[in-house]
């Protein structure tokens, strides 16, 4: 029987339902598999599975485009009910046909590994409850979009209020701080008894396919092979001994600066040299061509890639009422193409985060020759991924002058750069304390189901790991932070990989400061290799170690530290 060839195009992608997919999955389920056939055969399912997951993704980024419209979530969640459960079946049978053959075809044994830990934690039951899953996750999307706060007479997302931290009046930023935190910790109960449905979620999950803990389940769906929980606790120890004192010293320097008797939670972003707050352009228009200019100058590819998300729309950039927090870059498979999301606050940080983004949405054009399951998201290790964004971060770092083309006087470029760089030191201890907290979570889930205890447990691990800043008087706040923590709740575990990531990010940066060309061309090198070579490879192809130890973890601060005094001297 010959089939009709999928649609490419968004809207005709968006159209489909099981019955056009049904056929597809039914053909591939019957062609014998030999291994003259296989790479045909290979390249079939590559399509198909794109294309179910394109039409999931576009699904989900018009949720987050617009968390107030009740068509695009009925939309979405019908997707994730009706549809979803089927595809993930049909696609687990493949699946199971490639492993029943034997076969393990050139250059898929990356992936081949990946599928069989996939098979071993599938489970038909377990499809309800993933899909059950999702919609807590939009239910938490909903919760944190809708959060607005009425500052002197006019209605600010929590991303618009984002610019008064850098106020240099201090009583401004304080009552900033203070409307912000009254919003959040007005959903208290909200947050809670949304978690206090994830948790036992997510344990019944782990127990539906035999293993011992939610974490064990986590490990496996992440394809966790090259390290483990232990690893990641060495880790913690590493940056509790080298980073948590290198924040300190932050800290204690702004506090100095600011001549305050101690530093508290709205004080650690204003310039602490009573610089005015820098606002890097004046309109969307001038924020992407300059954006454009820096990528050009990193390399003119990745120029060209972000020329053709500007003429092709694939950027939502500004801040609005009813789009989702935070920002991400995500691909969509049959197109080629990714979709960069963020909320503008005409502050450095969107900077920072389009440079971010934008190394996430060039992988995605680098990458995107591999097989799907060799590309696409889920099979993408972002242990390696995060190394992709954070090295943009860095390597694009000398063109953000306006000499270049960009946003920054030299003293501007000085200041955000210390800005950047300190913000890796004090980041570094914050993702240890994310990690380790979700790794007492699912160590004891018996105490984790009760909200109350988890806010004990995260503000017992904030005093291990973030030291510097004055919370007395606050500990709601501090206690209660982790509700705004998207991760704990909508990615669990998805979080270490930004810390690890980092470290092979300065790694990336320090060859590039010796021999920038070559240390560009290594990191394309390892973002063409999409999925298809285990963590360790791919960070080596990068330039860079994959690691955990305290010494890396040391040589990394050790540079970061050096950099910021040389940058200090140019203040
Ligand atoms: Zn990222």
């Amino acid at each position: 029987m010959k089939l009709q060839t999928l649609p490419t195009d968004a809207a005709s992608i968006l159209a489909l339902t099981w019955s056009d997919y049904e056929p597809h999955y039914q053909e591939l389920e019957s062609r014998e598999l030999r291994s003259e056939n296989i790479d045909t055969w290979l390249n079939d399912w590559s399509t198909l599975a794109a294309t179910a997951d394109e039409q999931y993704w576009r699904l989900y980024i018009a949720t987050t485009v617009n968390t107030a419209d009740p068509a695009i979530e009925e939309r979405f969640n019908k997707y994730v009910e009706a549809m979803q459960p089927s595809v993930k079946t049909a696609e687990q049978k493949l699946k199971d046909k490639l492993l029943a053959s034997g076969l393990s075809p050139k250059g898929f044994e990356t992936a081949l590994r990946r599928i069989q830990a996939e098979a071993e934690i599938f489970s038909e039951t377990n499809l309800p409850l993933l899909a059950e899953e999702q919609k807590l996750v939009t239910e938490y999307n909903k919760i944190t979009g809708s959060l607005t706060v009425n500052w002197e007479g006019e209605e600010r997302t929590l991303a618009q209020m984002f610019p008064l931290f850098y106020e240099q009046e201090r009583s401004i930023r304080q009552r900033a701080w203070e409307m912000v935190h009254t919003q959040i910790f007005k959903e208290r109960q909200h947050f809670s008894r949304l978690w206090e449905r994830f948790l036992p979620l997510r344990t019944k999950i782990a127990e539906n396919v035999g293993l011992p803990d939610y974490r064990a389940y986590t490990w496996n769906q992440k394809f966790r092979f090259d390290y483990s929980p232990e690893d990641c606790k060495s880790f913690h120890t590493a940056i509790e001994e080298v980073f948590v004192p290198a924040a300190q010293r932050v800290y204690e320097k702004r506090r100095q600066r600011l001549g305050l008797d101690t530093l508290r939670p709205w004080d650690l972003s204003v310039d602490p040299l009573g610089g005015s707050p820098i606002k890097p352009y004046e309109s969307m228009d001038e924020f992407k061509t300059k954006l454009r200019t820096v990528f050009e100058q990193v390399d003119p590819a990745f120029g060209n890639y972000f020329q053709i998300m500007m003429d092709e729309n694939l950027l939502d950039l500004e801040s609005r009422k009813n789009k989702a927090a935070g920002g991400y870059s995500l691909g969509l498979h049959v197109a080629h193409r990714p979709f960069v999301f963020m909320s503008h606050s005409n502050t450095p940080w969107d900077i920072q985060t389009m440079l971010h983004e934008g190394g996430h949405a060039f992988h995605e054009f680098e990458r995107a020759h591999c097989h799907f399951y060799q590309r696409g998201e889920i099979y993408l290790p972002q242990e390696f991924g995060e190394v992709a964004s954070m090295s943009m971060e860095l390597l694009a770092s000398p063109y953000k002058t306006k000499e270049s083309g960009g946003f920054y006087t030299d003293h501007e470029q000085a200041r955000t750069m210390i800005e950047l760089l300190e913000g890796i030191i004090t980041f570094l201890p914050y993702m240890a304390l994310v990690d380790a907290f979700q790794h007492w979570i699912y160590e004891n889930p018996s105490l984790s189901v009760d909200a109350s205890r988890c806010e004990e447990k995260w503000a017992e691990l904030w005093d291990r790991f973030i030291i510097g800043i004055d919370y007395s008087g606050l500990e709601d706040a501090k206690k209660t932070y982790w509700h705004r923590q998207g991760h704990i709740f909508a990615s669990p575990f998805y979080y270490i990989e930004y810390g690890l990531a980092q470290l092979g990010a300065i790694q990336v940066w320090a060859n590039a400061r010796r021999d920038q060309h070559k240390a560009v061309a290594d990191y394309r090198k390892a973002l063409a290799l999409g999925a298809t070579v285990p963590l360790p490879e791919l960070y080596s192809t990068a330039g860079a170690k994959f690691a955990f130890d305290a010494k890396t973890v040391k040589e990394a601060a050790d540079l970061v530290e050096e950099v910021i005094e040389e940058m200090e001297a140019k203040l």
